[in-house]
């Protein structure tokens, strides 16, 4: 079998308020302003523009994503001048802490086994649409991380995996803007074979369709001299742009209107101590050790807000109720109203209160569903509650609700007597209206009954 080795170099939005050097809002993935309305001198590269000192929120989340990628992060780093021509890049060049005389942010890193050859810095270029001739600066200056893999990979679908916890790691950092997606370069080679780059693939469906497309492609007629393609999406092929040796020269130079960033050794080890678990950890942990089903584990561990809840809800309550009572009852809540759990105000401790009290027997599920609903947007103790709410399993408690609701339904009290079964049903949520939720469903239908009779 042919052996494929692939690496990455994987480009997102980092998640700031403002761009790299101007106060100019940041906004990418779902356009929401009309174009060049968040646009300033600094941005359009007005003549005599000089960027303001970098956005400290921007260099905070490329050090956490270096060091959560397990990097060595550099502490001095110079900002440099990439120079290319193209109507998307007004300066001529794009500010960027890579190249040849730059040192990256981080370096040497480990993720989940394949290893972080660099993770760096640099400054999004404005939107150009060739059919119509049109430039929109809104993302112009917006921040970008860039992360260069080893060519660790063997195949499509552990690249896919991979790319899959990396987006789902950064997000418990909101490191990354995930509307806004990834994009990435793909280098592949065959064993024998020189190495093609895929430039700029734009989704994870592509990035798996383009690799398969190119190892096939590759056995066929094994590259010999290094070049660079493009993934046509309709097509699903690859397709020749340009070989190695017609490279662009970018002539960098360090860019002098930009001090040197030093970053100091207590900075990175403050960062560093704050940074939260790993996905793949908390998922460890979830199976081993409190013996949750993977597929359950997976959904608590899909957001971080979600997961730190529930470890917090374990402590006091059996994983078994638990369980069932997030990645349902609770999600479905919080996802018809639309909001992440970090948006609304549900206390944990609360959720517990609610969760002991279906686990003791004073709430009716339907009754707990109904208070948890309540929740939103902010939680409070359902004890009190409860006390109101308490399930009424009393014979002649039931026996007199019956007896209302007989008197005031006898349409219904002669359907049955002729025979419609509906009839039943129908009184006994009337019993259950009169309740409020609270009367025991199999009392009330054997003292229907009897009733009747
Ligand atoms: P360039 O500057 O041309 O992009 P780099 O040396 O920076 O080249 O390498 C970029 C990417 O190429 C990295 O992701 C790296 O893993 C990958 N790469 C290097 N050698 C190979 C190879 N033999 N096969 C596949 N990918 C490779
Ligand atoms: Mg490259
Ligand atoms: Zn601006």
């Amino acid at each position: 079998m042919t052996k494929a080795k692939i690496g990455l170099e994987i480009h997102g939005y980092i998640n700031t308020n403002e761009k790299l050097f101007c106060t100019c809002k940041a906004e990418h993935g779902a356009k929401i302003s009309k174009p060049n309305t968040n646009i300033c001198p600094i941005c359009t590269a007005q003549p005599g523009a000089k960027p303001m000192l970098p956005n400290s929120e921007a260099i905070k989340k490329i050090i956490q994503i270096a060091l959560i990628l397990g990097c060595k992060v550099n502490k001095k780093l110079t900002w440099q001048r990439k120079h290319y021509d193209w109507p998307d890049l007004p300066k001529g060049y794009q500010n960027t802490i890579s190249g040849t005389y730059a040192i990256p942010v981080g370096i040497n890193g480990k993720f989940q086994s394949i290893g972080i050859t660099e993770v760096h810095l640099e400054e999004d270029p404005a939107a150009w649409n060739p059919k119509t001739g049109e430039i929109d600066y809104n993302r112009s200056g917006s921040p970008l991380v860039e992360i260069v893999t080893e060519p660790d990979f063997k195949s499509s679908e552990e690249v896919i995996e991979w790319l899959k916890q990396l987006i789902l790691t950064l997000s418990y950092i909101k490191a990354i803007d995930k509307n806004a997606g990834i994009k990435a370069d793909v280098n592949i080679s065959i064993s024998g074979g020189k190495r093609v780059e895929i430039k700029n693939i734009n989704s994870l469906k592509n990035i798996q369709k383009a690799i398969e497309y190119e190892i096939q492609r590759q056995k066929r007629e094994k590259p010999k001299i290094q070049e660079t393609r493009m993934f046509d999406e309709k097509k699903e092929i690859t397709i020749k742009m340009r070989t190695k040796e017609q490279a662009e020269d970018y002539r960098f130079i360090s860019e002098p209107d930009l001090p040197v960033i030093k970053i100091e050794k207590q900075r990175i080890e403050k960062i560093k101590s704050s940074l939260p678990e790993s996905p793949h950890i908390k998922l460890k942990r979830l199976i081993k050790k409190h013996r949750i089903e993977k597929k359950h584990a997976e959904i608590l561990t899909k957001k971080l807000d979600i997961v730190e809840f529930f470890e917090q809800v374990i402590e006091k309550v059996n994983p078994k109720l638990a369980v069932p009572w997030t990645t349902i009852e609770l999600l479905s809540v919080l996802n018809y109203n639309k909001k992440e759990l970090e948006e609304v105000d549900i206390k944990p401790e609360h959720f517990i209160e609610l969760l002991k009290l279906i686990e003791n027997k004073t709430l009716t599920e339907l009754k707990a569903q109904e208070i948890l609903r309540q929740f939103i947007p902010k939680s409070f103790s359902p004890k009190t509650h409860a006390k109101k709410h308490k399930k009424i399993s009393e014979k002649s408690e039931i026996e007199k609700i019956v007896k209302q609701v007989i008197k005031q339904n006898p349409q219904a009290i002669e359907d049955y007597k002729s025979g419609k079964q509906e009839a039943l049903n129908f009184l006994i949520g009337q019993v259950m209206r009169a309740s409020n939720k609270r009367a025991d469903y199999k009392t009330t239908k054997e003292i229907l009954i009897k009733i009747l009779h």
